[in-house]
């Protein structure tokens, strides 16, 4: 599997270029190019009975082949063949060597998109078969694969066909690489003719078969990765055995502003007990936007401390580590708790001083964004690392905290909810709390979906709402990925408006290409609220929190995936009074109006991330972030969720008998290569 594909008959030096365009290097890389979809070819249809549009597939003679010139940059060849229901044409343009690869008489299967003319039945470029070789393939389900212009989907084909042989005929590849005990209580067929039958497969079935033991395999071997971190942490590392609380916890918890909802009460408790235990804790806890989970993370903290550890926290921005930093500060500095922030744009001697005192225990809690797990931070005794908004985060960024202490407890948050299919898979290795309820007294947020003839109206709203002494958020998309031109499009808006509609209100604009003093400085005043509206792009998307911010207007909204509208609904709505968001959004599309209208019925963050996961695929739900797994190349956690629940349990009884496990070993370290080495290192 890992040979070079050069070595393979039929791919020169030219071709292993092309090859390469696709990502296919190896001859496993070859094998696992999984088609994107298939043709249906058992079904060889009448001319007759065509209809204008269909992919179609014909059983054909040649009558003749005619090259014609209808001027000099042109040519075109045309055949004319027919089946006794009707005759029919195929053309290629330019592409004269066609010509001689057809004669009368010959018999042809033809596929490929029907045209209806006015002359007949056209197809332009299909694909062509002598009727002989046709015949004598097993399955008519034809592979389609991703491909590049310069390499052929009957290039590939040929290919991989020809490498399928050549492994089938090697003895050793009879050899599977999973568990004998597993396939066979799971039903799993073996790997050679799951690979023959994922590319050529001989009927529906045994195409199902196939891709089912594909999929199997990929999140088989990948849950059984994360399960067994979580076994290796609960049997074999012996970390911080935190003592039931004392007098510190207890006067903290005393002088909350606010009393404990329920659902906080328990991941306080959860949380707690993991602490106490010898295990390192590993729990992640997620609650929506709002729902209060900075407290409990305070109170983890503290415990830490009062046990004469150090806490660490790190959020993904530096707004956001700022304002932990604050609430944090409210609650545990007036009982001596010693906290300090570290960030990116900290430096010189301010940065010396602040490692000096990390370095010496003169600090209890930093908190942080990624500055924290540079090499030169190093910490007296950590004893608990919290780590925000986690999906931001890589699997590695998390291991590289945590390795800055000897086996500190570990605490993730996260506000985006994480569906189902998602936990089990990016945090797997995890133990989950849940806070679902709100503190009391909120109100649901009002969110209405406008177009943009009606902006003047929401604007006016939005003014009014000013006047009335609330303040306003406006957030415009992120164009493209470059963070210029989302500098720009906010810099814009922040022009147009503070000449318009805000004309004579204090406005404020923030975006990732500030500075980030700057950008510290013109959230500082909207949180003092001597700004009254902010414009901004998704910088402030995470955990920012202003009580007395009651409207939310976002431009281009069809520009957002729902979990990301509903992370900026959740920037409102956190105070006394009603709150609103308004969706702007010209997008006629059916799928923009349905996902725009679900804003507008569901407010459970939960429901929106599984339906923002179905619609957008797994892939785009992450964004670009690194979560740092293996990627997986055939299963789609969204609609393979049977295959992945299968794949769990049959690695949770893996993971319980070592000689089993250890048959896993090769192909575990090759998935996870270097990321899971570095797991396994911690
Ligand atoms: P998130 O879960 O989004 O991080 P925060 O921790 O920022 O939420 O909390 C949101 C707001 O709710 C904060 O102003 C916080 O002080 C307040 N809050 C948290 N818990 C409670 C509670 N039990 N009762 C009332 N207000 C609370
Ligand atoms: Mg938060």
């Amino acid at each position: 599997m890992s040979t070079n594909i050069k070595f393979l008959k039929g791919v020169g030096p030219a071709n292993a270029v092309r090859l390469s365009k696709l990502n296919i290097f190896t001859v496993g890389d070859l094998l696992t190019h999984f088609p994107r979809r298939y043709e249906d070819r058992s079904q060889i249809k009448l001319v007759g009975k065509l209809t204008d549009g269909e992919y179609a597939t014909i059983h054909t003679i040649v009558i003749n082949v005619r090259e014609l010139k209808p001027n000099r940059r042109l040519t075109i060849i045309k055949l004319s063949v027919r089946d006794e229901s009707g005759m029919a044409f195929v053309t290629w343009f330019n592409q004269s060597y066609m010509k001689n690869k057809f004669k009368p008489g010959m018999e042809l299967i033809i596929s490929g998109k029907v045209q209806k003319k006015q002359f007949g039945v056209e197809f332009n470029k299909p694909e062509v078969e002598l009727a002989a070789d046709f015949f004598q393939q097993p399955g008519h389900i034809i592979p389609v694969y991703p491909a590049t212009e310069n390499i052929s989907q009957w290039q590939l084909r040929s290919l991989i066909r020809q490498t399928l042989n050549l492994l089938t005929s090697l003895s050793e590849s009879s050899q599977d690489s999973l568990p004998r005990e597993i396939t066979a209580q799971f039903n799993i067929i073996d790997p050679i003719s799951a690979l023959n039958n994922i590319h050529f497969p001989a009927d529906h079935n045994a195409l199902a078969q196939a891709r089912r033991r594909i999929v199997f395999e990929e999140l088989y071997l990948l849950q059984c990765g994360l399960s067994y971190l979580k076994y290796r942490n609960k049997h074999e590392s012996i970390g911080i055995k935190h003592a039931p609380d004392g007098d510190l916890t207890a006067a903290i918890e005393k002088n909350l502003p606010f009393e404990l909802t329920k659902d906080q009460l328990i991941a306080v408790q959860e949380i707690k007990s993991d602490m106490e235990e010898a295990v390192p804790m590993q729990r992640l806890v997620q609650g929506d936007v709002g729902s209060g989970k900075t407290v409990v993370a305070a109170i983890a903290l503290t415990k830490t401390v009062e046990n004469g550890f150090q806490g660490a926290m790190m959020a993904p921005t530096e707004i956001l580590a700022e304002q932990h930093y604050h609430s944090l500060a409210r609650l545990l500095a007036p009982h001596g708790v010693r906290l300090s922030l570290l960030t990116g744009s900290l430096t010189g001697r301010t940065r010396e001083k602040i490692l000096f005192h990390i370095r010496e225990g003169l600090i209890d809690i930093v908190v942080g964004t990624h500055a924290l797990i540079q090499d030169d931070v190093v910490f007296k005794h950590l004893g608990l690392v919290v780590t925000d908004e986690q999906h931001r985060f890589g699997v590695r960024q998390r291991a590289c905290l945590q390795a800055k202490g000897s086996k500190p407890d570990v605490l993730v948050m996260t506000a985006t909810p994480i569906p189902r299919t998602m936990a089990l898979t990016v945090y797997g290795d995890l133990d989950v709390s849940i806070i679902r309820q709100m503190p009391p007294g909120r109100k649901p947020v009002a969110t209405y979906v406008r177009s943009s003839d009606r902006r003047e109206k929401v604007y006016r709203f939005a003014t009014d709402q000013i006047k009335a002494g609330r303040q306003v958020y406006v957030v415009c998309p992120l164009v493209e990925e470059s963070e210029k031109l989302e500098g720009k499009s906010a810099v814009t808006l922040y022009e147009e408006l503070s000449n318009s509609f805000f004309r004579g209100i204090p406005c404020g604009l923030v975006h990732g290409k500030m500075k980030s003093a700057d950008k510290e400085k013109v959230m500082t005043d909207f949180y003092h609220g001597n700004l009254k509206a902010l414009i901004s792009t998704t910088v402030i998307e995470v955990g920012v929190n202003v009580p007395n911010a009651t409207v939310m207007i976002i431009e281009n909204a069809d520009r957002f995936g729902l979990a990301q509208l509903h992370q900026l609904r959740g920037r409102v709505g956190r105070g006394e009074d009603q709150s609103y968001c308004i969706l702007l959004s010209d997008g006629r599309s059916a799928e923009t109006r349905e996902r725009l209208n679900l804003m507008v019925q569901v407010a459970d963050g939960f429901k929106l991330a599984e339906q923002d996961l179905i619609i957008r695929g797994p892939g785009q739900f992450f964004g670009t972030n690194q979560h740092g797994l293996p990627d997986l190349k055939a299963a789609n956690i969204v609609k393979d969720v049977d295959i992945l629940l299968e794949a769990r349990r049959a690695a949770e009884l893996t993971i319980k008998k070592p000689e089993l496990f250890m048959q896993l070993k090769e192909p575990l370290s090759q998935l996870y290569k270097n990321n899971f080495d570095l797991y396994m290192s911690h």
